[in-house]
């Protein structure tokens, strides 16, 4: 299965809470406010992707691993 990296710039993020209420096995909120990847690599795109789409400020990459 194709792999990807997950990463949230942390400078662009708000901490609106979006991404961990749609892909709650990927994303966190910290005591920082911020939105947390619990796992950078993964397999398959799952919920990243649909993270990725509702982020209001474009925080969340998601590119495949060649
Ligand atoms: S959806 Fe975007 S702005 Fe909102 S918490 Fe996640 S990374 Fe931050």
């Amino acid at each position: 299965m194709q792999k990807y990296r997950v990463k949230v710039d942390k400078d662009k993020c708000i901490g609106c809470g979006s991404c961990p209420a749609v892909c709650p096995a990927n994303f966190e909120m910290r005591d920082d406010g911020k939105a947390h990847v619990l796992k950078e690599e993964v397999a398959g795109l799952g919920c990243n992707q649909i993270a990725a789409e509702i982020c209001p400020t474009d925080a969340i990459r998601v590119d495949p691993i060649k």
